[in-house]
Protein backbone atom coordinates (compact mmCIF):
# COMPACT_ATOMS: atom_id res chain seq x y z
CA UNK A 1 0.00 0.00 0.00
CA UNK A 2 2.70 2.38 0.50
CA UNK A 3 4.75 1.15 -2.55
CA UNK A 4 4.39 5.03 -3.57
CA UNK A 5 7.44 5.91 -1.18
CA UNK A 6 9.69 3.47 -3.14
CA UNK A 7 12.88 5.64 -4.23
CA UNK A 8 13.42 3.40 -7.52
CA UNK A 9 12.48 6.16 -10.19
CA UNK A 10 9.67 4.61 -12.62
CA UNK A 11 11.38 3.40 -15.49
CA UNK A 12 11.25 6.22 -18.36
CA UNK A 13 8.62 5.64 -21.41
CA UNK A 14 9.99 4.96 -24.89
CA UNK A 15 8.88 7.59 -27.34
CA UNK A 16 6.02 7.06 -28.86
CA UNK A 17 6.09 5.14 -32.29
CA UNK A 18 7.11 7.96 -35.68
CA UNK A 19 3.99 9.23 -36.87
CA UNK A 20 1.82 9.38 -33.75
CA UNK A 21 -0.26 12.10 -33.53
CA UNK A 22 -0.04 13.17 -30.45
CA UNK A 23 -3.09 13.37 -28.16
CA UNK A 24 -3.90 17.47 -28.75
CA UNK A 25 -3.71 16.46 -32.37
CA UNK A 26 -6.42 13.78 -32.16
CA UNK A 27 -8.81 15.79 -30.10
CA UNK A 28 -8.44 18.57 -32.61
CA UNK A 29 -9.02 15.86 -35.54
CA UNK A 30 -11.26 14.34 -33.69
CA UNK A 31 -13.06 17.17 -32.88
CA UNK A 32 -13.40 18.05 -36.66
CA UNK A 33 -15.05 14.64 -37.19
CA UNK A 34 -17.86 15.20 -34.78
CA UNK A 35 -18.55 18.81 -35.93
CA UNK A 36 -18.62 16.97 -39.49
CA UNK A 37 -20.85 14.79 -38.46
CA UNK A 38 -23.38 15.36 -36.15
CA UNK A 39 -22.86 19.86 -36.23
CA UNK A 40 -21.96 22.04 -33.44
CA UNK A 41 -24.16 19.91 -31.29
CA UNK A 42 -22.12 17.04 -31.70
CA UNK A 43 -19.31 18.79 -29.82
CA UNK A 44 -16.36 17.23 -28.79
CA UNK A 45 -15.19 18.21 -25.25
CA UNK A 46 -11.03 17.55 -23.74
CA UNK A 47 -11.10 16.15 -19.88
CA UNK A 48 -8.75 18.77 -18.35
CA UNK A 49 -5.33 16.91 -18.22
CA UNK A 50 -5.89 14.14 -20.94
CA UNK A 51 -2.83 13.55 -22.59
CA UNK A 52 -0.34 14.93 -20.16
CA UNK A 53 1.13 13.36 -16.64
CA UNK A 54 -1.08 13.93 -13.81
CA UNK A 55 -0.63 16.93 -11.62
CA UNK A 56 0.25 16.52 -7.71
CA UNK A 57 -1.36 20.19 -6.99
CA UNK A 58 -4.95 19.81 -7.61
CA UNK A 59 -6.61 19.40 -4.23
CA UNK A 60 -8.00 16.30 -2.85
CA UNK A 61 -11.24 17.80 -1.44
CA UNK A 62 -13.69 19.09 -3.13
CA UNK A 63 -12.97 23.11 -3.75
CA UNK A 64 -13.71 25.28 -0.44
CA UNK A 65 -12.91 28.38 1.28
CA UNK A 66 -9.35 29.22 1.10
CA UNK A 67 -9.77 29.14 4.88
CA UNK A 68 -9.83 25.47 4.76
CA UNK A 69 -6.32 24.23 5.64
CA UNK A 70 -4.33 21.06 4.17
CA UNK A 71 -4.88 18.03 6.15
CA UNK A 72 -2.05 17.35 9.06
CA UNK A 73 -1.75 14.08 10.00
CA UNK A 74 -3.57 12.16 6.43
CA UNK A 75 -2.69 8.75 6.11
CA UNK A 76 -2.14 9.73 2.34
CA UNK A 77 -3.30 6.67 1.43
CA UNK A 78 -1.63 3.91 3.55
CA UNK A 79 -5.11 2.74 5.80
CA UNK A 80 -2.32 1.62 8.31
CA UNK A 81 -1.28 4.99 9.21
CA UNK A 82 -4.75 6.16 9.92
CA UNK A 83 -4.88 7.43 13.92
CA UNK A 84 -7.40 9.60 15.20
CA UNK A 85 -10.06 9.33 17.60
CA UNK A 86 -13.68 10.66 17.26
CA UNK A 87 -13.04 13.33 19.54
CA UNK A 88 -9.91 14.64 17.29
CA UNK A 89 -12.17 14.60 14.48
CA UNK A 90 -14.89 16.84 16.34
CA UNK A 91 -12.64 19.23 17.84
CA UNK A 92 -11.42 20.09 14.34
CA UNK A 93 -14.83 20.21 13.51
CA UNK A 94 -15.57 22.47 16.12
CA UNK A 95 -12.88 24.99 14.98
CA UNK A 96 -15.11 25.45 11.63
CA UNK A 97 -18.89 24.04 11.96
CA UNK A 98 -21.19 25.73 14.74
CA UNK A 99 -23.90 23.74 16.63
CA UNK A 100 -25.06 20.29 14.68
CA UNK A 101 -22.84 18.64 17.52
CA UNK A 102 -25.41 15.32 17.77
CA UNK A 103 -24.06 15.45 14.12
CA UNK A 104 -20.60 15.90 14.60
CA UNK A 105 -20.28 13.24 17.02
CA UNK A 106 -22.35 10.82 15.05
CA UNK A 107 -20.09 11.62 11.78
CA UNK A 108 -16.93 11.37 13.67
CA UNK A 109 -17.90 7.83 15.49
CA UNK A 110 -18.83 6.73 11.50
CA UNK A 111 -15.32 7.85 10.14
CA UNK A 112 -13.16 6.28 12.96
CA UNK A 113 -14.93 2.83 13.15
CA UNK A 114 -15.06 2.78 9.00
CA UNK A 115 -11.37 3.34 8.67
CA UNK A 116 -10.13 1.88 12.06
CA UNK A 117 -12.15 -1.51 9.98
CA UNK A 118 -10.62 -0.56 6.76
CA UNK A 119 -6.95 -0.66 8.81
CA UNK A 120 -7.36 -3.66 10.47
CA UNK A 121 -8.88 -5.51 7.53
CA UNK A 122 -6.01 -4.19 5.19
CA UNK A 123 -3.22 -5.71 8.03
CA UNK A 124 -4.75 -8.91 7.98
CA UNK A 125 -4.55 -9.23 4.36
CA UNK A 126 -1.28 -9.14 4.59
CA UNK A 127 -0.74 -11.45 7.43
CA UNK A 128 -3.36 -13.77 6.49
CA UNK A 129 -5.44 -13.11 3.23
CA UNK A 130 -7.72 -16.17 4.60
CA UNK A 131 -8.98 -14.95 7.45
CA UNK A 132 -9.54 -11.32 5.65
CA UNK A 133 -12.05 -12.68 3.61
CA UNK A 134 -13.75 -14.51 6.11
CA UNK A 135 -14.38 -11.26 7.82
CA UNK A 136 -17.77 -10.12 8.03
CA UNK A 137 -18.44 -6.37 8.11
CA UNK A 138 -21.53 -3.70 7.80
CA UNK A 139 -20.23 -0.35 5.99
CA UNK A 140 -21.21 2.40 8.10
CA UNK A 141 -22.82 4.40 5.43
CA UNK A 142 -24.29 7.75 6.77
CA UNK A 143 -27.17 9.74 6.10
CA UNK A 144 -27.50 12.65 6.85
CA UNK A 145 -31.10 14.43 7.34
CA UNK A 146 -31.19 18.19 7.29
CA UNK A 147 -32.81 21.75 5.94
CA UNK A 148 -30.07 23.35 2.87
CA UNK A 149 -27.29 25.30 4.02
CA UNK A 150 -26.92 24.08 7.90
CA UNK A 151 -23.22 22.61 7.29
CA UNK A 152 -24.07 19.20 5.63
CA UNK A 153 -21.69 19.63 3.02
CA UNK A 154 -19.26 21.74 5.34
CA UNK A 155 -18.91 18.98 8.02
CA UNK A 156 -18.07 16.13 5.31
CA UNK A 157 -15.39 18.59 3.57
CA UNK A 158 -13.69 19.31 6.57
CA UNK A 159 -13.46 15.75 7.55
CA UNK A 160 -12.54 14.44 3.97
CA UNK A 161 -9.48 17.67 4.46
CA UNK A 162 -8.57 16.82 7.73
CA UNK A 163 -7.97 12.46 7.26
CA UNK A 164 -6.56 13.50 3.79
CA UNK A 165 -9.21 11.31 1.69
CA UNK A 166 -10.38 12.63 -1.80
CA UNK A 167 -13.91 14.00 -1.54
CA UNK A 168 -16.52 13.79 -4.33
CA UNK A 169 -19.96 15.34 -3.51
CA UNK A 170 -22.82 15.43 -6.31
CA UNK A 171 -26.96 16.07 -6.72
CA UNK A 172 -28.28 12.49 -6.76
CA UNK A 173 -31.15 14.56 -9.43
CA UNK A 174 -28.25 14.29 -11.58
CA UNK A 175 -27.93 10.67 -12.14
CA UNK A 176 -29.93 8.25 -14.51
CA UNK A 177 -30.08 4.20 -13.72
CA UNK A 178 -28.66 3.74 -16.96
CA UNK A 179 -26.55 7.19 -17.13
CA UNK A 180 -27.57 7.88 -21.07
CA UNK A 181 -29.91 10.47 -19.78
CA UNK A 182 -27.64 11.71 -16.74
CA UNK A 183 -24.73 10.95 -15.25
CA UNK A 184 -23.82 7.07 -13.88
CA UNK A 185 -23.61 6.70 -10.79
CA UNK A 186 -19.86 4.89 -11.00
CA UNK A 187 -19.06 8.09 -12.60
CA UNK A 188 -18.50 9.34 -8.90
CA UNK A 189 -16.29 6.75 -8.12
CA UNK A 190 -14.12 7.98 -11.08
CA UNK A 191 -14.30 11.03 -9.80
CA UNK A 192 -12.83 10.14 -6.89
CA UNK A 193 -9.82 9.05 -8.71
CA UNK A 194 -9.60 12.17 -10.70
CA UNK A 195 -9.03 13.90 -7.43
CA UNK A 196 -6.35 11.60 -6.04
CA UNK A 197 -4.32 12.75 -8.75
CA UNK A 198 -4.94 8.99 -10.37
CA UNK A 199 -3.69 7.36 -7.18
CA UNK A 200 -5.80 4.30 -7.03
CA UNK A 201 -5.17 3.46 -3.81
CA UNK A 202 -5.91 6.63 -2.00
CA UNK A 203 -9.18 6.83 -3.85
CA UNK A 204 -10.41 3.42 -2.48
CA UNK A 205 -10.56 5.34 1.24
CA UNK A 206 -12.19 8.31 -0.57
CA UNK A 207 -15.92 9.89 0.51
CA UNK A 208 -18.87 10.08 -1.78
CA UNK A 209 -21.34 12.75 -0.55
CA UNK A 210 -25.03 12.62 -2.77
CA UNK A 211 -27.13 15.36 -2.04
CA UNK A 212 -30.50 15.45 -2.75
CA UNK A 213 -31.05 11.91 -2.07
CA UNK A 214 -34.99 12.66 -1.21
CA UNK A 215 -35.82 13.31 -4.69
CA UNK A 216 -34.86 9.53 -5.51
CA UNK A 217 -37.93 8.79 -3.68
CA UNK A 218 -40.34 7.23 -5.45
CA UNK A 219 -43.58 7.16 -3.51
CA UNK A 220 -46.16 9.34 -5.48
CA UNK A 221 -45.06 12.08 -7.83
CA UNK A 222 -45.46 14.73 -5.10
CA UNK A 223 -42.35 13.62 -3.55
CA UNK A 224 -40.00 12.99 -6.46
CA UNK A 225 -39.03 10.90 -9.08
CA UNK A 226 -40.68 7.24 -10.94
CA UNK A 227 -39.28 4.21 -11.73
CA UNK A 228 -35.94 5.83 -12.66
CA UNK A 229 -35.45 7.01 -9.40
CA UNK A 230 -36.18 3.29 -7.80
CA UNK A 231 -33.23 2.05 -10.84
CA UNK A 232 -31.46 4.87 -9.44
CA UNK A 233 -31.18 3.41 -5.95
CA UNK A 234 -30.54 0.22 -7.09
CA UNK A 235 -27.50 1.84 -8.77
CA UNK A 236 -26.43 3.31 -5.74
CA UNK A 237 -26.71 -0.03 -3.81
CA UNK A 238 -24.19 -2.18 -5.38
CA UNK A 239 -21.43 0.92 -5.02
CA UNK A 240 -22.19 1.48 -1.40
CA UNK A 241 -22.08 -2.62 -0.53
CA UNK A 242 -18.81 -3.54 -2.53
CA UNK A 243 -18.31 -3.71 -6.36
CA UNK A 244 -15.52 -3.41 -8.89
CA UNK A 245 -16.16 0.13 -10.89
CA UNK A 246 -14.27 0.16 -14.15
CA UNK A 247 -11.91 3.36 -14.17
CA UNK A 248 -12.36 4.25 -17.48
CA UNK A 249 -16.43 4.17 -18.46
CA UNK A 250 -17.47 2.65 -21.58
CA UNK A 251 -18.42 5.42 -23.34
CA UNK A 252 -15.36 7.80 -21.94
CA UNK A 253 -13.42 7.71 -25.57
CA UNK A 254 -10.80 10.35 -24.18
CA UNK A 255 -9.71 7.77 -21.53
CA UNK A 256 -9.98 4.60 -23.85
CA UNK A 257 -7.58 6.52 -26.10
CA UNK A 258 -5.27 7.57 -23.23
CA UNK A 259 -5.00 3.82 -22.44
CA UNK A 260 -3.90 3.05 -25.80
CA UNK A 261 -1.36 5.68 -25.67
CA UNK A 262 -0.16 4.60 -22.62
CA UNK A 263 0.42 1.24 -24.05
CA UNK A 264 2.54 2.61 -27.13
CA UNK A 265 4.53 4.39 -24.94
CA UNK A 266 5.21 1.14 -23.41
CA UNK A 267 3.46 2.34 -20.40
CA UNK A 268 2.65 -1.08 -18.31
CA UNK A 269 -1.22 -1.35 -17.84
CA UNK A 270 -2.67 -0.20 -15.14
CA UNK A 271 -5.34 -2.05 -12.85
CA UNK A 272 -8.08 -1.09 -14.48
CA UNK A 273 -10.41 -1.43 -11.62
CA UNK A 274 -11.41 0.40 -8.31
CA UNK A 275 -13.17 -1.60 -5.70
CA UNK A 276 -15.86 0.55 -3.63
CA UNK A 277 -15.58 -1.57 -0.54
CA UNK A 278 -13.74 0.93 1.52
CA UNK A 279 -15.32 4.12 0.01
CA UNK A 280 -17.42 5.73 2.36
CA UNK A 281 -20.91 6.90 1.52
CA UNK A 282 -22.93 9.60 2.41
CA UNK A 283 -26.15 10.78 1.23
CA UNK A 284 -28.05 13.99 2.34
CA UNK A 285 -30.97 15.54 2.11
CA UNK A 286 -33.47 17.70 3.22
CA UNK A 287 -36.31 14.92 3.29
CA UNK A 288 -39.79 17.51 3.69
CA UNK A 289 -42.65 15.00 4.00
CA UNK A 290 -40.62 12.94 6.04
CA UNK A 291 -42.00 14.50 9.20
CA UNK A 292 -45.31 13.79 7.90
CA UNK A 293 -44.94 9.77 7.29
CA UNK A 294 -43.28 10.09 11.42
CA UNK A 295 -46.01 11.73 12.46
CA UNK A 296 -48.53 9.52 10.90
CA UNK A 297 -47.24 6.58 12.25
CA UNK A 298 -46.67 7.92 15.43
CA UNK A 299 -50.36 8.76 15.97
CA UNK A 300 -51.55 5.55 14.89
CA UNK A 301 -49.28 3.67 16.32
CA UNK A 302 -48.82 2.13 19.77
CA UNK A 303 -46.24 4.45 21.38
CA UNK A 304 -49.05 6.45 22.94
CA UNK A 305 -46.75 9.45 21.88
CA UNK A 306 -48.39 10.71 19.05
CA UNK A 307 -52.22 11.41 19.86
CA UNK A 308 -50.89 14.75 20.64
CA UNK A 309 -48.37 15.07 18.51
CA UNK A 310 -49.26 17.98 16.08
CA UNK A 311 -47.89 18.40 12.83
CA UNK A 312 -44.44 20.12 12.79
CA UNK A 313 -41.52 20.76 10.90
CA UNK A 314 -38.93 17.80 11.25
CA UNK A 315 -36.83 18.16 13.90
CA UNK A 316 -33.82 16.35 16.27
CA UNK A 317 -36.77 15.42 18.76
CA UNK A 318 -38.52 14.12 15.90
CA UNK A 319 -35.95 12.64 13.41
CA UNK A 320 -35.23 10.99 17.33
CA UNK A 321 -38.42 8.17 16.21
CA UNK A 322 -37.21 7.57 12.50
CA UNK A 323 -37.20 4.15 11.38
CA UNK A 324 -36.30 2.02 8.35
CA UNK A 325 -40.17 1.68 7.93
CA UNK A 326 -40.71 5.55 7.61
CA UNK A 327 -37.70 6.10 4.95
CA UNK A 328 -39.51 2.89 3.02
CA UNK A 329 -43.12 4.56 3.13
CA UNK A 330 -41.14 7.66 2.15
CA UNK A 331 -40.62 6.12 -1.02
CA UNK A 332 -37.20 4.12 -0.83
CA UNK A 333 -36.27 0.48 -1.45
CA UNK A 334 -35.44 -1.43 2.04
CA UNK A 335 -32.58 -2.89 0.74
CA UNK A 336 -31.32 1.14 -0.09
CA UNK A 337 -32.57 2.25 2.79
CA UNK A 338 -30.26 -0.59 5.13
CA UNK A 339 -27.15 0.07 3.74
CA UNK A 340 -27.64 3.51 5.36
CA UNK A 341 -27.14 2.55 9.04
CA UNK A 342 -26.21 5.49 10.60
CA UNK A 343 -28.73 8.02 10.39
CA UNK A 344 -28.07 11.67 11.62
CA UNK A 345 -29.71 14.86 11.54
CA UNK A 346 -28.91 18.53 10.93
CA UNK A 347 -30.61 21.34 12.88
CA UNK A 348 -32.17 23.96 11.50
CA UNK A 349 -30.12 27.19 12.37
CA UNK A 350 -31.39 30.38 14.19
CA UNK A 351 -30.56 33.84 14.20
CA UNK A 352 -28.04 33.79 17.31
CA UNK A 353 -26.28 30.54 15.55
CA UNK A 354 -25.64 32.97 12.49
CA UNK A 355 -24.16 35.76 14.56
CA UNK A 356 -21.51 32.46 16.18
CA UNK A 357 -21.23 31.64 12.54
CA UNK A 358 -19.73 34.98 12.12
CA UNK A 359 -17.58 35.44 15.44
CA UNK A 360 -16.29 31.92 16.02
CA UNK A 361 -16.31 30.08 12.68
CA UNK A 362 -12.73 29.91 11.48
CA UNK A 363 -14.53 29.44 8.09
CA UNK A 364 -16.72 32.83 8.41
CA UNK A 365 -17.88 34.76 5.48
CA UNK A 366 -17.04 37.82 7.58
CA UNK A 367 -12.93 36.66 7.41
CA UNK A 368 -13.84 36.40 3.34
CA UNK A 369 -15.29 40.26 3.42
CA UNK A 370 -12.08 41.44 5.66
CA UNK A 371 -9.77 39.92 3.31
CA UNK A 372 -11.65 41.18 0.22
CA UNK A 373 -11.25 44.66 1.16
CA UNK A 374 -7.99 44.15 3.02
CA UNK A 375 -6.72 43.55 -0.75
CA UNK A 376 -7.77 47.06 -1.66
CA UNK A 377 -5.79 48.14 0.99
CA UNK A 378 -9.00 49.08 3.43
CA UNK A 379 -9.80 47.92 6.58
CA UNK A 380 -13.25 46.84 6.82
CA UNK A 381 -14.32 46.62 10.57
CA UNK A 382 -17.37 44.95 11.21
CA UNK A 383 -19.11 45.88 14.69
CA UNK A 384 -21.23 43.44 16.85
CA UNK A 385 -24.37 45.82 15.92
CA UNK A 386 -23.99 45.38 12.30
CA UNK A 387 -23.50 41.37 13.07
CA UNK A 388 -26.74 41.09 14.84
CA UNK A 389 -28.20 42.78 12.03
CA UNK A 390 -26.74 40.58 9.18
CA UNK A 391 -27.88 37.55 11.04
CA UNK A 392 -31.70 38.49 11.43
CA UNK A 393 -31.97 38.82 8.17
CA UNK A 394 -30.30 36.48 6.91
CA UNK A 395 -32.83 33.94 9.81
CA UNK A 396 -35.11 35.49 7.54
CA UNK A 397 -34.27 34.27 4.32
CA UNK A 398 -34.44 30.71 4.70
CA UNK A 399 -31.18 29.25 3.01
CA UNK A 400 -29.18 28.75 6.16
CA UNK A 401 -25.87 30.00 6.37
CA UNK A 402 -25.53 30.74 3.08
CA UNK A 403 -27.80 33.68 3.60
CA UNK A 404 -25.10 35.34 5.23
CA UNK A 405 -23.17 35.85 1.89
CA UNK A 406 -26.73 36.96 0.34
CA UNK A 407 -27.15 39.50 3.51
CA UNK A 408 -23.34 40.86 3.52
CA UNK A 409 -23.19 41.21 -0.13
CA UNK A 410 -26.43 43.26 -0.61
CA UNK A 411 -25.55 45.52 1.90
CA UNK A 412 -21.65 45.98 1.02
CA UNK A 413 -21.42 45.56 -2.45
CA UNK A 414 -21.71 49.36 -3.59
CA UNK A 415 -19.06 49.80 -1.08
CA UNK A 416 -16.96 47.21 -2.39
CA UNK A 417 -17.33 48.99 -5.44
CA UNK A 418 -16.94 52.99 -5.11
CA UNK A 419 -14.31 52.62 -1.72
CA UNK A 420 -11.79 50.96 -3.64
CA UNK A 421 -9.25 53.61 -5.63
CA UNK A 422 -10.70 56.34 -3.36
CA UNK A 423 -8.35 57.66 -0.15
CA UNK A 424 -10.41 55.67 2.29
CA UNK A 425 -8.34 53.06 4.43
CA UNK A 426 -10.57 51.73 7.04
CA UNK A 427 -14.60 51.41 6.58
CA UNK A 428 -16.60 50.77 9.67
CA UNK A 429 -19.23 48.18 9.08
CA UNK A 430 -21.75 49.24 12.03
CA UNK A 431 -26.16 49.12 12.56
CA UNK A 432 -25.95 52.98 10.46
CA UNK A 433 -24.24 50.86 7.71
CA UNK A 434 -26.87 48.31 7.85
CA UNK A 435 -29.69 50.61 7.85
CA UNK A 436 -29.01 53.57 6.25
CA UNK A 437 -27.17 52.05 3.37
CA UNK A 438 -26.98 55.09 1.01
CA UNK A 439 -26.26 57.56 3.59
CA UNK A 440 -23.25 56.15 4.62
CA UNK A 441 -22.21 55.32 1.20
CA UNK A 442 -22.14 58.97 0.21
CA UNK A 443 -20.49 60.06 3.57
CA UNK A 444 -17.57 57.52 2.45
CA UNK A 445 -17.64 58.78 -1.05
CA UNK A 446 -17.35 62.38 -0.02
CA UNK A 447 -14.35 61.43 2.64
CA UNK A 448 -13.00 59.27 0.21
CA UNK A 449 -12.50 62.49 -2.72
CA UNK A 450 -10.88 64.79 0.57
CA UNK A 451 -7.40 64.34 1.22
CA UNK A 452 -7.44 64.87 4.55
CA UNK A 453 -3.77 65.68 6.17
CA UNK A 454 -4.12 65.18 9.47
CA UNK A 455 -5.32 61.55 8.37
CA UNK A 456 -2.20 61.25 5.75
CA UNK A 457 0.30 62.70 8.24
CA UNK A 458 -1.05 60.02 10.87
CA UNK A 459 -0.80 57.16 8.16
CA UNK A 460 2.62 58.32 7.71
CA UNK A 461 3.78 58.06 11.00
CA UNK A 462 2.23 54.93 11.00
CA UNK A 463 4.40 53.62 8.24
CA UNK A 464 7.49 55.29 9.27
CA UNK A 465 7.18 53.84 12.87
CA UNK A 466 7.04 50.02 11.62
CA UNK A 467 9.27 50.14 8.98
CA UNK A 468 11.90 51.69 11.91
CA UNK A 469 10.63 48.60 13.71
CA UNK A 470 10.84 46.30 11.00
CA UNK A 471 14.14 47.53 9.87
CA UNK A 472 16.23 49.27 12.09
CA UNK A 473 16.55 52.69 10.29
CA UNK A 474 14.10 55.84 10.17
CA UNK A 475 12.52 57.73 7.54
CA UNK A 476 11.26 61.16 9.21
CA UNK A 477 9.11 63.64 7.43
CA UNK A 478 7.83 67.05 7.52
CA UNK A 479 4.96 69.17 6.27
CA UNK A 480 6.36 69.15 3.32
CA UNK A 481 6.87 66.02 2.33
CA UNK A 482 2.81 65.51 3.75
CA UNK A 483 1.72 67.68 1.48
CA UNK A 484 3.56 65.84 -1.07
CA UNK A 485 1.88 62.74 -0.28
CA UNK A 486 -1.59 64.03 0.36
CA UNK A 487 -1.17 65.03 -3.19
CA UNK A 488 -0.37 61.78 -5.18
CA UNK A 489 -3.04 60.05 -2.90
CA UNK A 490 -5.88 62.22 -4.20
CA UNK A 491 -4.29 62.04 -7.78
CA UNK A 492 -3.71 57.93 -8.01
CA UNK A 493 -6.98 57.81 -5.61
CA UNK A 494 -4.74 55.93 -3.36
CA UNK A 495 -4.91 55.01 0.87
CA UNK A 496 -2.06 57.19 2.26
CA UNK A 497 -1.08 53.96 3.58
CA UNK A 498 -1.28 51.93 1.02
CA UNK A 499 0.92 54.10 -1.40
CA UNK A 500 3.36 54.40 1.47
CA UNK A 501 3.85 50.60 0.94
CA UNK A 502 3.66 50.81 -2.80
CA UNK A 503 6.33 54.04 -2.99
CA UNK A 504 8.70 52.92 -0.37
CA UNK A 505 8.14 48.86 -1.26
CA UNK A 506 12.14 48.52 -1.09
CA UNK A 507 13.45 51.04 0.79
CA UNK A 508 14.63 48.92 3.81
CA UNK A 509 18.08 47.35 1.12
CA UNK A 510 19.07 50.97 0.38
CA UNK A 511 18.97 52.53 3.21
CA UNK A 512 20.70 49.85 4.42
CA UNK A 513 23.13 49.68 2.52
CA UNK A 514 23.59 53.70 3.07
CA UNK A 515 23.60 52.77 6.62
CA UNK A 516 26.44 50.21 6.52
CA UNK A 517 28.26 53.57 4.60
CA UNK A 518 27.50 56.14 6.62
CA UNK A 519 26.48 54.80 9.80
CA UNK A 520 23.48 57.07 9.54
CA UNK A 521 20.24 55.37 10.37
CA UNK A 522 18.02 58.07 10.70
CA UNK A 523 16.86 59.65 7.51
CA UNK A 524 15.09 63.10 6.27
CA UNK A 525 13.01 62.81 3.16
CA UNK A 526 11.65 65.31 0.94
CA UNK A 527 8.87 66.30 -1.58
CA UNK A 528 11.34 64.07 -3.96
CA UNK A 529 11.19 61.29 -2.58
CA UNK A 530 7.77 60.81 -2.93
CA UNK A 531 7.01 62.69 -6.41
CA UNK A 532 9.95 60.25 -7.24
CA UNK A 533 11.26 58.02 -4.40
CA UNK A 534 13.80 55.71 -7.10
CA UNK A 535 15.67 58.92 -8.23
CA UNK A 536 15.60 59.76 -4.61
CA UNK A 537 16.99 56.80 -3.07
CA UNK A 538 19.54 56.35 -5.53
CA UNK A 539 20.54 60.19 -5.58
CA UNK A 540 21.56 59.14 -1.87
CA UNK A 541 23.01 56.21 -2.37
CA UNK A 542 25.58 57.52 -4.35
CA UNK A 543 26.21 60.37 -2.02
CA UNK A 544 26.71 57.81 0.52
CA UNK A 545 29.59 55.91 -1.64
CA UNK A 546 31.75 59.62 -1.96
CA UNK A 547 30.80 60.05 1.69
CA UNK A 548 31.95 56.29 3.50
CA UNK A 549 33.37 56.62 6.35
CA UNK A 550 36.85 55.22 6.09
CA UNK A 551 37.36 51.67 6.78
P1 LIG B 1 -25.74 22.17 3.22
O1 LIG B 1 -26.25 21.84 4.59
O2 LIG B 1 -26.85 22.57 2.29
O3 LIG B 1 -24.82 21.12 2.67
P2 LIG B 1 -23.34 23.73 3.39
O4 LIG B 1 -22.66 22.84 4.34
O5 LIG B 1 -22.88 23.66 1.97
O6 LIG B 1 -24.91 23.52 3.40
O7 LIG B 1 -23.25 25.24 3.91
C1 LIG B 1 -23.02 26.35 3.06
C2 LIG B 1 -22.03 27.30 3.70
O8 LIG B 1 -22.60 27.89 4.85
C3 LIG B 1 -20.78 26.59 4.19
O9 LIG B 1 -19.78 26.59 3.20
C4 LIG B 1 -20.38 27.38 5.40
O10 LIG B 1 -19.59 28.49 5.02
C5 LIG B 1 -21.67 27.91 5.94
N1 LIG B 1 -22.24 27.09 7.02
C6 LIG B 1 -23.34 26.30 6.93
N2 LIG B 1 -23.60 25.74 8.11
C7 LIG B 1 -22.66 26.15 8.97
C8 LIG B 1 -22.41 25.89 10.36
N3 LIG B 1 -23.20 25.09 11.09
N4 LIG B 1 -21.32 26.47 10.92
C9 LIG B 1 -20.52 27.29 10.21
N5 LIG B 1 -20.72 27.58 8.90
C10 LIG B 1 -21.78 27.01 8.28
Amino acid sequence: MSDKDDPEPPPSSPPPPPGTPDPEEITRRLSEFFKANFGEGGAFTVMPGFGKAPTSTESKADEGPAEAEKPGASFDGDILEFNYRPKEIKAHLDRFVIRQDEAKKVLSIAVCDHYNHARSLSRLEREDPERAAEIEYSKQNVIVVGPTGVGKTYLIKHIAEMIGVPFVKADATKFSETGYVGADVDDLVRELVRKADGDVNLAQYGIVYIDEIDKLATQGSSMGRDVSGRGVQTALLKLMEETEVALRSSNDIQGQMQAMFDMQRGKAPQSDRINTRHILFIVSGAFSGLEKVINQRLKTGAIGFGAEKREELLDAEMFHHVNTQDFVDFGFEAEFIGRLPVRVFCERLTASDFFEIMTRSEGSVIRQYEREFEAYGIQAKFEESALRIIAERAAGENTGARALMTVCERALRDFKFELPGSSISEITVGARLMEQKDEVLDYYRELGSRVDTQKVFSEMQLFCEDFANRHGVTMRFDRDVVDALAKRCSEEHMAPLALCRQLFKDYQFGLQLIQKNTDQSVFDLTPGAIEDPDRYLSDYLVASYRDRKPS
